[in-house]
């Protein structure tokens, strides 16, 4: 099923977000994380991309493919561009059909700067032209509800994101926030600059503190003072500090589901006890 047809429902759509296991993690992780987390019915769950390889046989392909055939549940499949070619582009949509993959994240990538990017595709507006010209697909893309940190303004990255939708993104997953009224101004300013899809709220649950200050340090998100007080009074205990983000996440995700939202896209970090609590807490409110 494309992603685009699961929000004709009209329901909020609830999924999830995994990576695949490092090259010295083991596949069965793989399988029970899905086992837990497939139990709780995600309208679909999408696989990261890295470029530091994977295990064999637990690529993004291969577990998107395993999410879908096994486990019977929509899946997206992340792609990033900054490292490759047309020709690697070709030869991953040719996998994307033999696999049965139907939706894909476009995404440009971090630019390393110890690995000069590629001259093909500067961004994820460009991968997203070069593919749905040579595939059937249905594609994704990122957005920020706080801007991407290269983009000098929020309104020039949201220029940027009105190219990626129209050169073919039918759904955006954002980055991850702490602060809902971010979120409210960003969609404010989208849908007055005429985009239109779908937007769903990528929810990180703050259970690990050392996890969080690299999360935030890597995009830059603002943390409001209820945050960074629970923050302070937790962080050296984690069992305390699990509960708390817990609460904080199904408190954002209660508060943006009565403000209407299209949809919640949780950062698991593959961790299914907090998938379970989180959708546990918001089952009722999500599923109306
Ligand atoms: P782009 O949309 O290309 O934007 C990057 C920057 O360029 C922005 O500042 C934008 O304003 C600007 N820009 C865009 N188009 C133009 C244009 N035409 N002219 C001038 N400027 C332009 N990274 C991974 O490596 N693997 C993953 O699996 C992954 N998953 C992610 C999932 C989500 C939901 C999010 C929010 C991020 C994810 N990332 C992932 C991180 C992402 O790769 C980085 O944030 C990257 O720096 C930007 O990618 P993008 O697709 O948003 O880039």
């Amino acid at each position: 099923m494309k992603i685009r047809d699961i929000f004709k429902t009209g329901k909020t759509v609830f999924s999830f977000e995994i990576f695949p296991p490092k090259r010295n993690g083991s596949i069965d992780t793989v399988y029970s994380t899905l086992d837990e987390l497939t139990d709780l019915h995600p309208d679909f769950i999408s696989v990261t991309y890295g470029a530091g390889g994977s295990l064999p046989g637990c690529s993004t392909r291969e577990i998107v493919s395993i999410i879908k055939e096994k486990y019977h549940t929509e899946s997206i499949a992340h792609l990033t561009c900054v490292n490759s070619t047309k020709e690697d582009i070709d030869r991953i949509i040719k996998e994307f059909e033999q696999y049965g993959i139907e939706n894909v994240l476009a995404l440009r990538g971090d630019i390393n700067p110890d690995i000069p990017p590629k001259e093909d595709f500067k961004h994820a507006s460009e991968l997203i032209t070069y593919m749905k010209e040579r595939s059937s697909l249905c594609f994704s893309g990122a957005c920020y509800p706080e801007g991407h940190l290269e983009s000098a303004t929020l309104d020039e990255d949201i220029e940027n994101l009105k190219r990626k939708v129209d050169a073919g993104a039918e759904h955006l997953i954002s980055q991850l926030f702490f602060d809902n009224d971010c979120f409210y101004r960003f969609l404010e300013k989208v849908r007055a600059a005429g985009i239109n899809v779908p937007i769903e709220a990528g929810i990180m649950p703050c259970v690990n503190a050392k996890q969080i200050q690299r999360m935030v340090g890597l995009c830059g998100a603002s943390l409001p003072h209820k945050f960074t007080k629970m923050f302070a009074r937790f962080e050296n205990n984690p069992e305390a500090m699990r509960d708390a983000g817990i609460a904080y996440a199904n408190e954002q995700i209660i508060d943006l589901v009565s403000s209407g939202v299209d949809g919640i896209h949780l950062y698991t970090m593959n961790n299914p006890y907090v998938a379970r609590k989180i959708s546990e807490g918001v089952s009722s409110v999500i599923r109306i």
